[in-house]
C-alpha cells in the first residue's frame, strides 16, 4: 500500500555541457571574474586584502561593488544578500532586489560599495545569549573579502561576519577568522625555528558529508521526520545494515541521478567535490571534497548544506543531516580532516623527507596532541548538541570521551623520544626511524594510511588528523575554532618554554627535542589506540583523567572552565561575554530541540498510536466475543493479543502523562543551564520508554491500519 506511494523514476538531469572544468566556478565571483570585472588597481587591492588582510577603503569598495554587480547581472542574478551563520545554525539571508526607482518613474539597478560592506540586517530575533538587548537590538553583518561571493538561484550571496552593534560575535564565522588568524601568527613562529621563509601557516579542512535519503511522500506522513529530523519511534526492519552490502554498493538510479544533479551545481558554485559513495547503513550516503582552507571549506559545506535540501526536493526526496535518524542503524557524522600547511607548501602534519623536516613535523604533531589532552572537554563540548548526543557514545560512532590514535609507527617514534636521555635525543633521527620501518620507497604521504582505527574520535591518518566525532548537522567551524584556538595556545607556550631553554645557553634543536619529551610524557593519557568502543575504555579513560561526562548540557561548561577562558582570551579568540551567551545559546537550543521532540511524541503517542492500538483491540475484542457466542472455539491467544496490546496502551498513556508532566516542571525554571539539565535528566528520558511500548505495539498492530511509514519502508530505496 505504502510502496504505491512512492515515485520510483529517477528524475531526468540535465547533463551539463563541457567537462567539470569548463563550468568550476561558473557561478563564484572568483579570481578569474575579478580580474575581468575590476580594473587593476581595485583587483591588486582586493588581493591585497584577501592575502594580507589590508583594510578596504571606501573608495575601493566601491569599484568592487560596481565590478561584482555588473558581473552578477550578467550572469541572471537580481538581487543580493548578505549570507551569514547564525548561532540557530544553517544560513541565513536577507534578499534585496538590485532595483532601485530612479525617481523618473523608471527603476536602476544599484549596488553600492557601503551595501556590499556592511549591512544591518533586522535580525534581533537571531539567538544571542542576551548580549543585544532589545533597545540596541542592532547587528550588523559585514563582507568576509576572503571568501567569494556567489549567486544561487537569481540571488548574488555576499559571505558575511555577524556581529553585535558592541562588537561581540553572533555567528561562527568572526570566531573562526579569529581563530585562523591565531594559529597563523603562533604556528608560523615556532615554524621559523626551521624555516626563516615561512610567512604565513593555513589551517585546512576537509569535510565528509553524511547524509540519509528518504522518498518526500514518506517522509511527509511522518510528523517526526518532518518536525524533528529524527524518527521517534519505529521498529528495526528485519533486514537493515547486518549484510553490510549498502557499503560501497551500487548507487540506486534514483539517487545517482541525484548525486550528478548536486555535483554540478557544487562544481558551478566552485565546492571541488571529489568523492561519492555509499555509507554503510541502507539510504545512507557521502560526499566529500577535495580540502581547501578551512574558512572556504566550512563556508562550502554550509552552502551544501543548503543545496542539498534544495535539489533533494527536485528528486522528490528529503535529505536528512540530523546525526541520527533511525534507530539500530549507524548515524551519520562529519569527519573533519584537518591539518596545518605553510605559504612554502609544506604540510606541517605530514612527514618529511630531511631530519629537520621530520623534527618539525613531530613538533607539530605534538603540540596537537597536547592541545587535545588539555582541552579533550572542551573539544567535545565543540561537537556536542542534543542531536549528536544519539551518535555519539553509540556502538558505531565515536565514543564520548575524546581521545587520540597515531597508528603503531608514529606512536612508536614517540615513545621513543620520550625515553631517550641526555644526549640521545639530539641524535635521535626521525628521519631515520621513519626509514626503519621499512617504508622508506613509499611516498610520505602514504605513511600510516593502511594503520586505521575506526573507533578513534581523532586519528591521525598520515598527514592530517580526523576528528570523526562532528556531527552531521554541526557546522564545522565550530570544531575548528577549538581545535585552531588550542593548538595556537599550545604553540605559543612551546615557543615560550623553548625559548626560555635557548637563553639558558641550551642549543635550538636540543631545546626543542627537551621541551617535546616533556610534553609526550605529560600528554600520555591522550593517545589510545584500542577499541573505543569497549566498555574497558571508558573504565580507563576515567583512570586516565580524560573528560567522561555523557550529559550534553553539563559538557557545555567546559566552554566556561578557567583553562578556556584563558586560552580563547589570550588567543583573542573569545571574550568572556561572548563564552556565557554562546553558552547559554546552547543551553537554550538543547531545551527547545527536546521540547519540540516531547511535544510531537506525545501527539503521535496519543493521537496516532493508542487511537488505532485501540481500534485494533475492538476488533480483535469483538471477534473474541463473537467466539465465545459460537461456543466451543478457543479464544486465548486473541485474549493474550487483547492483554499486550492493553499493557502498552496503557503504559504509553501513563508515560506520556508523566512526560508532559515533567515539562510543566522544567518549563517553569528561569536558568537557561537549569533548565537544559532538568530537560535532560526529567523530560529526554521519558523518550526511550515510550517508544519501546511504541515499537511493540507495531510488532502486533494489523500492518494495513498501522498509521506511519515502517523502518522497512522509509529505508530502501530503489
Ligand atoms: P576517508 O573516507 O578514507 O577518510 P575521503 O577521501 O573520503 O577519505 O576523505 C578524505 C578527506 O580528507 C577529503 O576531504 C580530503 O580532501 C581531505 N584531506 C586529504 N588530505 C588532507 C590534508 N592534508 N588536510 C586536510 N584535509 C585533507
Ligand atoms: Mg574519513
Amino acid at each position: 500500500m505504502v510502496d504505491a506511494a512512492i515515485n520510483h523514476t529517477a528524475v531526468e538531469v540535465k547533463v551539463p555541457e563541457g567537462r567539470p572544468s569548463d563550468y568550476f566556478g561558473k557561478k563564484v565571483f572568483g579570481r578569474a571574474a575579478m580580474r575581468k570585472y575590476l580594473d587593476k588597481r581595485t583587483y591588486a587591492a582586493l588581493l591585497d586584502t584577501m592575502e594580507k588582510r589590508t583594510p578596504l577603503t571606501r573608495e575601493v569598495a566601491d569599484s568592487i561593488a560596481a565590478g561584482m554587480r555588473q558581473w552578477a547581472l550578467e550572469h541572471g542574478a537580481d538581487h543580493y544578500t548578505h549570507w551569514f551563520q547564525p548561532l540557530t545554525g544553517g544560513t541565513a539571508e536577507k534578499h534585496d532586489a538590485f532595483a532601485e526607482p530612479d525617481g523618473q518613474g523608471g527603476v536602476l539597478e544599484e549596488f553600492s560599495g557601503k551595501l556590499l560592506v556592511q549591512q544591518e540586517p533586522d535580525a534581533s530575533s537571531f539567538p544571542n545569549g542576551g548580549i543585544r538587548n532589545t533597545f540596541e537590538a542592532r547587528g550588523y553583518s559585514a563582507w568576509d573579502p576572503t571568501s567569494p561571493a556567489f549567486i544561487v538561484d537569481t540571488t548574488l550571496c555576499i559571505p558575511t561576519v555577524f556581529i553585535a552593534y558592541t562588537g561581540e560575535a553572533l555567528d561562527y564565522k568572526v570566531p573562526l577568522l579569529r581563530s585562523l588568524t591565531a594559529i597563523d601568527k603562533a604556528a608560523t613562529e615556532v615554524c621559523r625555528y626551521f624555516d626563516k621563509n615561512v610567512e604565513k601557516v593555513f589551517s585546512y579542512l576537509g569535510w565528509e558529508q553524511e547524509y540519509f535519503l528518504v522518498d518526500e511522500s514518506l517522509w511527509a506522513v511522518r510528523p517526526d521526520l518532518m518536525l524533528t529530523g529524527r524518527t521517534l519511534m519505529g521498529h528495526e526492519s528485519a533486514k537493515n545494515q547486518q549484510l553490510e552490502d549498502h557499503y560501497f554498493g551500487a548507487i540506486p538510479t534514483r539517487v545517482m541521478a541525484f548525486m550528478k544533479d548536486l555535483e554540478y551545481e557544487c562544481l558551478k558554485l566552485g565546492i571541488p567535490v571529489k568523492t561519492r559513495h555509499n555509507e554503510v547503513a541502507p539510504n545512507q550516503f557521502e560526499l566529500a571534497p577535495v580540502y581547501e582552507e578551512a574558512n572556504l571549506a566550512n563556508d562550502h559545506n554550509q552552502l551544501l548544506m543548503t543545496i542539498m535540501d534544495k535539489i533533494a526536493r527536485r528528486h522528490q526526496f528529503r535529505v536528512l543531516l540530523h546525526e541520527k535518524p533511525f534507530k539500530g542503524i549507524n548515524g551519520s557524522g562529519k569527519h573533519n580532516n584537518w591539518s596545518l600547511g605553510t605559504d612554502t607548501g609544506v604540510n606541517l602534519l605530514g612527514p618529511g623527507k630531511t631530519a629537520s623536516e621530520n623534527l618539525q613535523f613531530i613538533t607539530f604533531l605534538v603540540n596537537a596532541i597536547s592541545a587535545v589532552y588539555k582541552h579533550n572537554g572542551l573539544l567535545k563540548a565543540s561537537i556536542m548538541s542534543a542531536t549528536n548526543a544519539h551518535r555519539l557514545g553509540a556502538n558505531e560512532a565515536p565514543p564520548a570521551i575524546i581521545s587520540t590514535f597515531l597508528g603503531t609507527q608514529v606512536s612508536a617514534v614517540l615513545d621513543k623520544l620520550a625515553a631517550s636521555k641526555g644526549d640521545d635525543a639530539i641524535r635521535f633521527d626521525a628521519k631515520n626511524v621513519f626509514k626503519m620501518s621499512g617504508i622508506s620507497h613509499i611516498p610520505t604521504l602514504l605513511l600510516d594510511n593502511t594503520d586505521r582505527n575506526r573507533t578513534s574520535p581523532f586519528a591521525f591518518t598520515g598527514n592530517r588528523f580526523e576528528f570523526r566525532a562532528v556531527g552531521s548537522s554541526d557546522n564545522c567551524a565550530e570544531a575548528m575554532i577549538v581545535l585552531n584556538s588550542a593548538m595556537a595556545y599550545e604553540l605559543t607556550e612551546f615557543k615560550k618554554a623553548v625559548d626560555a631553554k635557548i637563553e639558558a645557553g641550551a642549543k635550538k634543536e636540543r631545546a626543542i627535542y627537551e621541551v617535546l619529551k616533556q610534553m609526550i610524557k605529560a600528554c600520555k593519557a591522550i593517545r589510545f589506540d584500542g577499541n573505543g568502543y569497549s566498555d574497558e575504555w571508558k573504565a580507563e579513560a576515567k583512570r586516565r583523567g580524560l573528560d567522561c561526562e555523557t550529559s550534553t548540557p553539563l559538557i557545555f561548561d567546559r566552554y566556561l572552565d578557567r583553562e578556556s577562558l584563558k586560552m580563547f582570551g589570550d588567543m583573542g579568540v573569545f571574550t568572556k561575554v561572548e563564552l556565557e551567551a554562546r553558552t547559554e545559546v546552547k543551553w537554550e537550543t538543547y531545551t527547545k530541540k527536546i521540547q519540540i521532540e516531547g511535544r510531537v511524541l506525545g501527539d503521535l503517542a496519543m493521537n496516532h498510536i493508542v487511537p488505532i492500538a485501540s481500534k485494533y483491540e475492538a476488533q480483535l475484542l469483538d471477534k473474541v466475543y463473537k467466539m465465545h457466542q459460537i461456543g466451543g472455539l478457543n479464544a486465548s491467544s486473541d485474549i493474550l493479543l487483547i492483554k499486550k496490546i492493553q499493557d502498552h496502551t496503557a503504559s504509553i498513556q501513563k508515560l506520556t502523562g508523566e512526560m508532559i508532566d515533567a515539562r510543566k516542571v522544567a518549563n517553569r525554571i528561569e536558568d537557561p543551564r537549569e533548565k537544559a539539565i532538568a530537560y535532560h535528566d526529567t523530560v529526554a528520558v521519558c523518550f526511550d520508554e515510550i517508544r519501546r511500548h511504541i515499537d511493540k505495539l507495531e510488532e502486533i498492530v494489523d500492518d494495513q491500519i498501522w498509521p506511519l511509514p515502517k523502518y522497512r519502508e522509509l529505508l530502501f530505496l530503489r
